[in-house]
């Protein structure tokens, strides 16, 4: 299999990625970085993305993250198509596969492959992406302000982005598919508590309706039982919050993880448990999950990777 020996490798093309490319190619470090399955990453399913500075006007998704990718091209750094198939961190340089058909030898790596929101599986909620349809009530909330929307799921994030919505939204149904909350108890009672917030236990979604966008949901309540009760729901917004799944899976017989899959890094560092190979960007962060802080983290990671390269070098 072709080989090609870099120094620095990143993996990834969300705002971490390629803000380490930035700093690494200013840094001469001549850093190499694949772009992954969804390049430009999950802010290029969003629309406009008005949280991150530097937009006073706010900023479609997919130009914020070309503005990044051509910023890290003006320095130098080499940005590919191709996803990491297969990892071997058990010793330096590490192994990367590209597409299962290159290996990358990379004396530091700095992961950045980010997390996915996870949805129902249903055909409507790709028929209407970006027509009502949102894994991100802090990214698309603002477009929803005196609505009605819904949101999926009863755990921590579910709450929270219930919470978030009803701040902004007239009414927020929270549609739990069993008959309690998964999330802590402050979540719970802010919940159950909040004027605008109807929970509607033991339901699910089934699918979306509506012309030009999501005008309503199609519920079953209590599914599988003898009172089993379908009716639609007019609703202007339905938000996923049943998880996220960080994108980790080839790293985990290497790199520290914790139970949902996260990568463990050391206090606010990007550092793993591996010398010389860093986690930055939501693939590391089960709390944040922001365009800006993912940004923050790829630029410490670049550090890093600098730091170890020059510390190897004075070493070796
Ligand atoms: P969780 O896994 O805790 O909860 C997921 C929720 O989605 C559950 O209620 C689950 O239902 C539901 N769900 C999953 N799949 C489906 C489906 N197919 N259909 C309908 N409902 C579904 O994920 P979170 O993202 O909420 O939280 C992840 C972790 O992050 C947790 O440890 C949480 O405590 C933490 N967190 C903490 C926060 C905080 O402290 N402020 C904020 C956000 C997250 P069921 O219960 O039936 O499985």
């Amino acid at each position: 299999m072709e080989t090609e020996k870099v120094r620095l490798l990143i993996i990834g093309s969300g705002p971490a990625g390629y803000t380490a490319a930035i700093y690494a190619s200013r840094a001469n470090l001549n850093p190499v970085l694949y772009a992954g399955l969804q390049p430009g990453s999950q802010l290029t399913t969003t629309t406009e993305v008005e949280n991150f500075p530097g937009y006073p006007q706010g900023v479609d998704g997919n130009q914020l993250m070309e503005d990044l990718r051509q910023q890290a091209e003006r320095f130098g750094a080499d940005l590919r198509q191709g996803v990491a198939t297969q990892a071997d961190l058990s010793e330096r340089p590490f192994k990367i596969t590209i597409d299962g058909s290159k290996v990358i030898e990379a004396e530091t790596l700095i992961i950045a492959t980010g997390a996915a929101a996870k949805y129902l599986g249903l055909e409507d909620e790709k028929k209407y992406a970006g027509m009502g349809v949102s894994a991100c009530a802090t990214c698309d909330g603002f477009f929803y302000r005196k609505k009605t929307v819904a949101v999926v799921g009863g755990g921590d994030t579910a709450c929270e982005e219930a919470t978030y919505l009803a701040g902004l939204a007239a009414k927020v149904y929270l549609i739990v598919r069993k008959p309690f909350l998964r999330a802590s108890k402050i979540m719970q009672e802010r919940v159950m508590n909040h004027p605008k917030i109807e929970v509607l236990f033991e339901h699910n979604a089934e699918g979306l309706f509506g012309e030009n966008g999501v005008e309503g949901v199609h519920l079953v309540h209590r599914r599988g039982e003898a009172d089993e009760r379908h009716y639609d729901l007019p609703i202007d917004g339905f938000f996923l919050a049943i998880g996220h799944k960080p994108s980790s899976d080839i790293f985990k017989d290497y790199v520290e993880t914790d139970a949902a899959g996260y990568i463990v890094t050391e206090g606010s560092s990007p550092r793993t448990n591996v010398p010389g190979v860093f986690a930055a960007g939501d693939v590391a962060d089960p709390h944040y999950r922001q365009a800006i802080t993912a940004a923050g983290s790829g630029c410490k990671a670049a550090i890093e990777a600098e730091r170890f390269l020059l510390n190897a070098a004075s070493n070796g």
